[in-house]
């Protein structure tokens, strides 16, 4: 059997697009035996269009949202418009998304000021739970509720050829424990920084983000993402590899690849 697990970052700006990258979005990759599984992780701001350079939006196994903030998750309003309205093709049935309960409402405010269950031919909205797995195609995918303001989980990827693990918009948390342990590659919020952002419950600081990795006993590679463009990126890796010299900090184009 021939297994690899991949991600591509397709936006790693924290809260709002960058100049030089979309909001939150990753698409992951399981392939056996060149059978191939493809899960978009958040649809932020400004993600919809470089995904499709990576592929078809419309062709996904499945979308998770981590939350329902606006730079996780408001490019679906484009992904309705691209899927219901494309004169060249019909998608076959509604794409399943897995998100907190309260997206369809939500997106279809967004869209039409109003409810209006017509999106629900495109997007079937599936609410997640807290250690409820989820699986899709060769994935078997772990939501973990984490901290933030509102509701908010992180997920863990997992495939014969590894895991890979987001921790999602939180602060340090105990889920983080199992979330992150053993885990190939972690992209971990890394949007407040020690000496400038007090506020807790929120994000967590790229220090923190190191913190949790040691916590959950190593991991393989740590990346830090979800930075606003007001933050250096240089000062988050250099706070961060204090503890954990080999950090990497993610930017849009990269790809981390397990087995195969
Ligand atoms: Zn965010
Ligand atoms: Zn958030």
């Amino acid at each position: 059997m021939t297994a690899s697990l991949a991600v591509t970052v397709v936006g790693s700006s924290g809260s709002f697009p960058g100049p030089h990258s979309p909001a939150s979005c990753y698409l992951v990759e399981s392939r056996i035996d060149g059978v191939s599984t493809k899960v978009v992780l958040d649809l932020g701001n400004g993600s919809l269009g470089p995904l499709q350079s990576y592929t078809s939006p419309t062709d996904l196994d499945a979308i998770l949202v981590t939350h329902l903030h606006a730079d996780h998750f408001m490019d679906l309003c484009g992904l309705y418009v691209m899927r219901r309205y494309d004169p060249r093709r019909a998608p076959d049935g509604p794409q399943v998304v897995h998100a907190p309960e309260g997206l369809a409402r939500r997106l279809q405010l967004a869209y039409y000021g109003c409810e209006e269950p017509a999106m629900a031919t495109q997007l079937d909205t599936r609410v997640v739970r807290d250690g409820q797995v989820i699986e899709v195609g060769s994935l078997r995918i772990v939501p973990a509720r984490v901290v933030h303001p509102i509701e908010a989980y992180g997920y863990r990827f997992e495939s014969p050829a590894g895991t890979i693990a987001f921790t999602g918009d939180t602060d340090t948390c105990p889920a983080l424990g199992p979330l992150l342990a053993g885990a190939d590659v972690v992209l971990a919020d890394a949007a407040f920084l020690e000496d400038r952002d007090e506020a807790r419950g929120i994000h967590l600081t790229a220090r923190r983000a190191a913190q949790a990795a040691l916590d959950a006993g190593g991991v393989g590679r740590l990346v830090l993402t979800h930075i606003p463009p007001w933050n250096d990126p240089e000062d988050c890796r250099a706070e961060a590899a204090e503890l954990w010299p080999e950090v990497e900090v993610a930017r849009p184009g990269d790809r981390y690849v397990v087995g195969g």
